[in-house]
């Protein structure tokens, strides 16, 4: 079998499809080669704000309205209900100590809860990956690109003006021509392997071990313990349960399923240490009642996956003629959900350059600067990151660490919602002239672990960072560490995005908020 197209993405991930199906609606011809087959398990599933605005900015620009809909969580059911999805209202974190049970103040000292949205319609999402996958691959597919499934490509040679691919498909020869190589098949893939990309060793974050799986009959923790006047359903998210050592995730989807798992230092992990991943997790948790009370009556309903060396990064990410997508270039961690992001900012980069050409040809500088972004965006997560490991057991410098993080994602999308994206450069505001090298400096010192009146400074420090950049009330103590979105908090606070009250107002009107709602916080049933 012989194929010649513009452009060749190997790995038919969502990132994969995505890209595949937005080139082909700008004129391109794309050849989408898969080694496995649809429908499929894959990690990564909770999205954020910027994921899902960055979702709606691409079917915007590339004219995509059914991907659209997948941007927010009311219009994904109504329109698509059979693609299995989850509710993500926030970021809910607890806070344990091993071998004992939770317990919080009223202040709530031992838990965070930010939400994100202001009620459900217009909430974030998990992605339930064998659905929402297969799906994006067939619209590829139904918008004209050539998708080959179950296809092993063992030889590559990549040309500055025609590259050539060649292995099997079921059996058969398959030779792939192509202007342009775009590598969509995640960590450790396609073209770290047949260019022998060298690994790039990360610098701040410890070596970390992840493993996972799905379930059914999780029990929710807000059933087992329901919080009145909670910003959210604490279920209703990504919630992350945090121990010295590690953590756990816990993604609810609407058909039954919860994806979760552990990422653990490699000293933690050694410290579980059994014969296989299932048995690590039982072990882990035997040392959190409260995690293994909601797990009393769960099941996996799929094989174990033990990922022992979970961060990941190239040295290299683009040439004349290819690149890596951000999530072949790197994986940090799951906390705080920043791989879906950081790939939809790429695609979108990536995009644009395509745009004005199919063979990289004459771009060589834009995609040395694609190169520069991606890996300068890959490094401010991880010294984020790093620094949220480093103060697991320390509650309240993690949840203030965090601050960074909700301040810099709630900033950059209130600019790119007002149409003023120059504001909030790069990813975490990384590239800011002031809060890039805040984020650098305060994640510096965390990781240093300081103790006394270094760590009171540090507290200090990080309020200094965000108080410019804080349209939430993050700073606002009297929440208790629960951050509901209020409108009064964006309209206070237009100033801060160089707008005025009344473009806020009508930003909030044209995102469907509507600034009288407020939604009661109920826990739900199972
Ligand atoms: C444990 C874990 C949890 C995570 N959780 C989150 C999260 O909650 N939120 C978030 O934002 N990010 C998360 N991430 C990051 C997230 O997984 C990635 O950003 C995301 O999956 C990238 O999607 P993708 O389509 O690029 O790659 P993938 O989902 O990895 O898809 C790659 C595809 O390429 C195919 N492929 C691989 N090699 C080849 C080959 N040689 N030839 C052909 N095909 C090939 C594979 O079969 C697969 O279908 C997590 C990462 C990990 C490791």
């Amino acid at each position: 079998m012989r194929v010649d197209a513009d452009v060749a993405v190997v790995g038919a991930g969502f990132a994969g499809s995505l890209t595949a199906l937005a080139l082909r609606n700008i004129g391109r011809s794309v050849v989408l080669i898969e080694r496995g087959r649809h429908p499929r398990f894959a990690i990564g599933e909770s999205s954020t704000p910027l994921a899902n605005l960055l979702l709606e900015e691409l079917a915007d620009r590339y004219d995509l309205p059914r991907i659209r809909v997948f941007s927010k969580w009311g219009t994904w059911q109504r329109a698509r209900p059979d693609v299995g999805g989850g509710l993500k209202r926030g970021f809910t974190f607890f806070f344990h100590q091993p071998g004992e049970r939770f317990g919080d103040d009223p202040d709530h000292e031992r838990q965070l809860m930010v939400a994100a949205s202001p009620h459900d319609d217009i909430g974030d999402t998990h992605w339930y990956r064998p659905d929402f996958d297969h799906n994006l691959v067939r619209e590829a597919e139904a918008a004209g690109a050539i998708y080959m499934d179950e296809t092993a490509i063992d030889r590559v040679a990549i040309d500055r003006g025609r590259s050539t691919l060649e292995g099997t498909r079921l059996g058969e020869p398959v030779r792939i021509s192509a202007s342009f190589v775009v590598d969509a098949s995640g960590p450790r893939g396609f073209l770290s392997r047949s260019l022998s990309l060298d690994d790039r060793p990360l610098r701040w974050l410890p070596p970390t071990q992840g493993l996972y799986t799905h379930f059914e009959h999780v029990t929710r923790w807000d059933k087992l313990r329901p919080q009145a006047g909670a910003p959210y359903p604490s279920d209703d998210a990504a919630v992350h349960h945090v121990f010295p050592g590690g953590w756990i995730w816990m993604l609810r989807f609407n058909n039954g399923i919860t994806s979760a798992g552990a990422a653990l230092t490699a000293a933690t992990a050694a410290h579980l240490s059994a014969a296989d991943a299932a048995s690590v997790w039982n072990r882990l948790l035997s040392t959190l009642p409260s995690v293994r009370e909601q797990f009393a009556d769960a099941h996996a309903v799929r094989p174990w996956i033990h990922a022992p060396q979970l961060a990941f990064r190239t040295s290299r990410v683009a040439g004349t003629g290819w690149a890596l997508l951000p999530s072949a270039a790197g994986v940090i961690d799951p906390l705080l959900s920043t791989g879906l992001p950081l790939t939809l900012l790429g695609i979108q980069r990536l995009l644009a350059i395509l745009e004005h050409t199919s063979s990289g040809l004459g771009h060589e500088a834009a995609l040395r600067e694609y190169e520069r972004i991606t890996l300068a965006e890959l490094d401010a997560t991880e010294q984020l990151v790093a620094a949220l490991y480093a103060s697991m057991d320390d509650v309240p410098l993690f949840k203030r660490l965090t601050l960074l993080y909700f301040a810099a994602a709630s900033f950059s999308e209130a600019s790119r919602r007002l149409s003023r994206p120059e504001q909030a450069p790069g990813f975490l505001l990384h590239a800011h002239p002031a809060f890039g090298p805040d984020l650098h400096a305060c994640a510096m010192i965390a990781l240093a672990g300081p103790r006394g009146r270094a760590r009171d400074a540090l507290l200090e420090e990080i309020d200094r960072v965000v108080e410019p950049f804080d349209i939430a009330g993050l700073l606002d103590r009297t929440r208790r560490d629960w951050y509901p979105v209020q409108a009064d908090d964006l309209i206070r606070n237009a100033a801060k995005l160089k707008a005025s009250e009344i473009d806020v107002e009508r930003l909030l009107e044209r995102c469907g908020f509507n600034p009288t709602f407020r939604e009661p916080s109920s826990p739900r049933a199972t």
